[in-house]
């Protein structure tokens, strides 16, 4: 018999409205004794079934939705019908024949795969698991991954620490196919960058800022750019290919500086312009306006300050710290390209924070672009907690 999870009285509606996520809290009862991973019936308290499910024994989000059709087996079919989809879906964005391209082939929840992250790299395909159902079926995955795509290596990332949260130790390493090179060369928006897959950020590389890399080419012709959380330098090197006169680029880590010191030179960019400053942006933004530094386009991308709502308070602080200071650095007319990627923040309070901000540092600005993660990222209507990337791109008066 398949396990049960029943709901408790009323608790069905998000369901219904096809919400993937069941929390804890929702559950009157088990019927069965599911394993993690395990898939279990979704009911309502009376019976009546509403959905397939992943069960998650030790997560806040008790179980994930595969299926709201009741007639579906969530077995090998299941998992090639739902990637060849995945796959499909990118078709409008996917450069036939290229081994440069890189893309999200599945996101997680927006794709039907609660749990499962896909990066192309070339070659290469990068997969993370995130959930104790996406662990079950990792094997089908990767043999049909393999088959639906003419990659060489699949390599594994699951070192994020939300599979805590789910019971999961982390786990890298090859999966399929040959084991990848030392650095994967993509091109982005006609520029090279070299991706490190094994050591690299999230999968190597911030896929979701594409689009809004290459709109920071608008705003940078003839202008001295600061690039805030630089990483191996994806908005740098866009800057630079707008026309920017001059670029400084602040991180903390010197590993990701020395990379994009390579990327901008690999691109044929001249660096007599170009400055590196390890640094915390913090501090940095500090030091430089003690030193009467002054900037056309400020970019802020910094790393995950609130993974979920409940860091959201501490999080405010720190976007509302760096937005201020770069107003202040800012010169009259500039341009600030301000992100968040914080789950936990949602696009008002991010507005609100760098109106605060704005305020504080006693500067009028105006919203000229709302900007979002790139569609190999999307967003299912109603799933909006996978809309987790805003940005805005505001003009100092
Ligand atoms: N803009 C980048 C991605 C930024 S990721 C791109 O387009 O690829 C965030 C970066 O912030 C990482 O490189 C990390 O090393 C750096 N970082 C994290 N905390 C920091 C801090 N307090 N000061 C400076 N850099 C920081």
């Amino acid at each position: 018999m398949t396990p049960s999870l029943f709901l408790k009285k009323g608790r069905q509606k998000p369901i219904l409205r096809r919400h993937p996520w069941i929390f804890s809290g929702a559950v009157e009862r088990l019927g069965g004794n599911p394993s993690a991973g395990e898939t279990l019936a979704v009911r309502d308290i009376h019976g009546q079934f509403l959905a397939w499910a992943a069960y998650s024994p030790e997560s806040q989000i008790r179980a994930r939705i595969w299926s709201w059709e009741e007639n579906q087996t969530v077995g090998e079919a299941f998992f090639q019908e739902r990637l060849e989809r995945s796959l499909a879906r990118r078709s409008p964005l996917s450069r036939a024949g290229d081994d440069r391209q890189a893309l999200r082939l599945v996101h997680g929840e927006s794709d039907g795969l609660p749990g499962l992250i896909v990066d192309q790299y070339g070659q290469t395909l990068v997969m993370q698991i995130l959930s104790a159902g996406a662990e079950r079926w990792r094997e089908t995955v990767a043999e049909i991954l393999m088959d639906l795509t003419s990659a060489q290596s699949l390599y594994e990332r699951s070192d994020v620490e939300v599979r805590n949260l789910e019971g999961l130790s982390p786990r890298t390493g090859l999966v399929r196919g040959v084991s990848p090179p030392e650095r994967v060369a993509i091109e982005e928006n006609g520029l090279t960058f070299e991706v490190d897959v094994r050591q690299g950020h999230k999968t190597g590389f911030y896929l979701d800022q594409r689009l809004n890399r290459a709109n920071l080419r608008e705003f940078t012709r003839g202008k001295e750019v600061l690039d805030c959380f630089s990483y191996t330098g994806g908005f740098a090197a866009n800057a630079l290919a707008g026309g920017a006169n001059s670029v400084c680029l602040v991180d903390s880590s010197g590993e990701a500086l020395q990379r994009a010191k390579e990327n901008l030179a690999e691109n044929a960019f001249s660096l007599e312009e170009v400055e590196f400053v390890e640094e915390d942006v913090f501090q940095a933004l500090r030091l430089f306006r003690d030193q009467a530094r002054a900037y056309d386009v400020i970019v802020l991308d910094p790393p995950k300050f609130a993974p979920t709502a409940s860091h959201a308070k501490r999080a405010a602080k720190g976007y509302k710290d760096i937005n201020l200071w770069a107003f202040k650095l800012l010169r009259p007319g500039g341009i600030l390209v301000t992100f968040s990627c914080s789950g936990g923040i949602s696009t008002s309070f991010f507005q609100k924070i760098v109106a605060d901000a704005a305020l504080d540092a006693e500067v009028n600005a105006q919203i000229l672009e709302r900007l979002s993660q790139s569609p190999d990222h999307p967003v299912v209507l109603n799933f909006p907690e996978g809309e987790y990337l805003k940005g805005l791109v505001v003009r100092k008066q």
